[in-house]
């Protein structure tokens, strides 16, 4: 029996040839390539800077350091988000201050992040989980409160989030800077790899610095140079340079993007009409903010549905379909717990949702198998 997966990236000869280039150029590291995917990266999501690192951690760690954040300061967010976004924030010294979800959604619910809201702190980190963008109000209230935004668009590249009357890909960004990962299991990989954009450019020259040891030349500068020239060191920084090979290869991922994007939308479709005649089986909210792009699949499983969720996903595995659990809560991970609060929800959208198999090279077919086991799943509860 072929198992169907729950993700596969999207990679094939043009970008095997890309990678190919870059290495017999002779220039593997940062360079050519970094410098050509961040230009293309700013113009399409309409950034004024984009800085191209080694992935998103090390992006959300630099955005924070770039603000300021440290000992003795709160950052607000998610607790239920991959682990790296509270994570970035423990490597600053700063206390992570977890906030709930939405009822029935996966995003920070906007008025519990105002009450959250103190003295310290220092930064909001909101996630657009799974590329689906949050609520909008928390750059209103950013703004108001004098507190930066840096967004977790780790899943986000190309999904889209109503400012004013029109539409903005994530990314412009809407708050200080917005952070994106090129990891495998997201809309676009360079195996590893992640962006930082922002439109401040006194945000833009302190990546720079950071993510190459606080040198105040990168190598490409000095290797152009038609005289001597000597680098300083004017802060500690980080080696969180992405290479060249990767570069070239996120440049035909880039470029590959809106059909990407477009199967996406169109298997997400599929889903969402026939979850609506499966009774139990809730389908994710789009709110009338939101275009997202479908980087991942959830479905909340009720009480209605025949089976729990773990039972569903056993029963989904025996046909050849694979599926994961929701998404993580930091709060219920060792190196948090102490900081604990209950947050129902965030423990829900773990507990009760299973993520549906969801990638561009698979198939009508495969998703109305999927849909079938759902409808019909064997034993029942
Ligand atoms: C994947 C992910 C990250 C980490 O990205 P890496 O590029 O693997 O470091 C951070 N935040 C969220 C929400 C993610 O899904």
């Amino acid at each position: 029996m072929s198992m169907l997966p729950i993700a596969r990236p999207t990679l094939g000869e043009a970008e095997a040839d890309a990678a190919r280039e870059a290495i017999l150029s002779g220039w593997v590291t940062q360079g050519p390539n970094v410098e050509a995917f961040e230009r293309a990266f700013a113009q399409m999501v309409g950034a004024r800077h984009a800085v191209a690192v080694a992935n998103c951690t090390a992006a959300l760690h630099m955005a924070l350091v770039a603000l300021g954040v440290g000992p003795g300061d709160e950052v607000i967010l998610p607790s239920h988000s991959f682990i790296a976004t509270a994570n970035s924030v423990r490597y600053t010294g700063a206390t992570p201050v977890f906030v709930d979800i939405e009822e029935g959604g996966y995003n920070l619910d906007v008025a519990e992040v105002e009450r959250a809201i103190g003295p310290r702190t220092r930064a909001l980190l909101p996630v657009h989980q799974m590329g689906f963008p949050f609520d909008p109000r928390i750059f209103e209230l950013g703004s108001a409160r004098g507190i930066p935004v840096v967004e977790d668009a780790a899943c986000a590249i190309g999904s889209e989030v109503q400012a004013g009357a029109a539409f903005e890909l994530i990314g412009r960004p809407l708050g200080a800077v917005a952070c994106f990962s090129f990891h495998p299991r997201k809309v676009i990989t360079t195996g590893d790899g992640g962006m930082l954009t922002t439109n401040d450019p006194a945000l833009d020259a302190q990546f720079r610095l950071l993510r190459q040891h606080g040198m105040s030349m990168n190598d490409l500068a000095r290797h152009r140079s038609a005289t001597v020239v000597f680098e300083s060191y004017p802060i500690v920084g980080y080696n969180y340079r992405m290479t060249d090979i990767q570069a070239a290869v996120g440049r035909v991922q880039l470029s590959r993007l809106p059909g990407f994007l477009e199967r996406r939308r169109t298997l997400a479709d599929r889903y969402a009409r026939g979850l609506a005649r499966i009774p139990g089986l809730e389908a994710p909210p789009v709110p009338a903010y939101s275009r997202p792009n479908f980087q991942s699949y959830p479905v909340r499983v009720g009480g209605a549905y025949p089976l729990e969720r773990d039972a569903l996903m056993e029963a989904l595995l025996a046909r050849g379909i694979s599926t994961r659990r929701g998404v993580m809560n930091a709060h219920q991970e060792p190196p948090y717990t102490g900081a604990a609060r209950p947050l129902p929800r965030s423990e829900a959208g773990r507990d009760r949702v299973v993520l549906l198999p969801l990638f561009p090279d698979m198939s009508d077919a495969d998703a109305d198998q999927v849909l079938e086991a759902l409808a019909d799943p064997g034993r029942a509860r």
